[in-house]
């Protein structure tokens, strides 16, 4: 019997998703987390109305493009969840391509794993929250064990791949005081962003009522703690350029 590995969406080709690289994406099913601010319902709570992509489909993409993609993200949901997703990697390591690995650190072990076998080459993960459970609990829609997340943390900055740590800047949840917070936990990171939240289709209807913030805002908690700091921009030199 074939194995299932929950792959449940695959993006051929994406410039973006990995700076610097060409990559394809592979979208795992089931999540351990049920954030309120979550875009992805589907792969996280109504994975049945998605239609399975073959491993074999991703496979033979690669090998066919293998001369200018550079590697494979995998994502989700959460994959760390799933229990084969060491023989997942594996599979597409053997196409010769690196491999990114979308994460929200529940699962160090797993992680771990993955890093002591050498199947992976760079790690997104998800920061939801300050490091206390009643705060994190919160935005992961779950009771979640702060230790879990903090030894993840941990996990990858010894790790000495590439890793960025992202979290979500929320109005009247996760703003300056919060962020401050975070960075302070982190410690010294390589890379930390922050995205602006976005109020479609999130897994809790409420959320889609919170206003999103002001680009200058965002820009302003990105200058103030982003890692590296980004470019100040000069909004008259954009409005000119091109
Ligand atoms: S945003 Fe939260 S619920 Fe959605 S996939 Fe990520 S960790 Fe899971």
């Amino acid at each position: 019997m074939t194995q299932d590995f929950h792959i449940k969406g695959f993006i051929p080709v994406s410039m973006l998703d990995w700076p610097g690289k060409v990559c394809s994406i592979v979208f795992l099913a089931g999540c351990s987390f049920r954030c309120p601010a979550c875009h992805n319902g589907d792969l996280v709570i109504r994975q049945g109305s998605l239609r399975d992509e073959s491993l074999a489909g991703v496979l033979s993409h690669l090998e066919r493009r293998k001369n200018w993609i550079d590697g494979v993200t995998v994502t989700g949901g959460e994959p760390t969840i799933h229990d084969n997703l060491p023989q997942l990697l594996r599979t597409i390591r053997a196409q010769g391509v690196l491999i990114k690995l979308d994460t929200n650190g529940s699962h160090p072990g797993m992680i771990e794993a993955l890093l002591s076998e050498g199947l992976v080459d760079a790690v997104a993960m998800d920061v939801k929250a300050p490091f206390t459970e009643e705060e994190y609990s919160k935005l992961a829609g779950v009771q979640v064990d702060i230790g879990l997340i903090f030894r993840s943390v941990e996990i990858l900055k010894a790790s000495g791949l590439e890793v960025v740590f992202r979290t979500t800047a929320i109005p009247g949840i996760v703003e300056e005081p919060q962020l401050r917070r975070i960075r302070q936990s982190l410690g010294e990171v390589p890379r930390f962003t922050i995205q602006g939240f976005r109020n479609v289709q999130t897994l809790d209807p409420a959320f889609r009522r919170i206003p999103q913030f002001a680009p200058e805002r965002l820009e302003r908690m990105r200058l103030l703690f982003e890692t590296p700091a980004p470019e100040a921009v000069n909004p008259r030199l954009v409005a000119h350029a091109g």
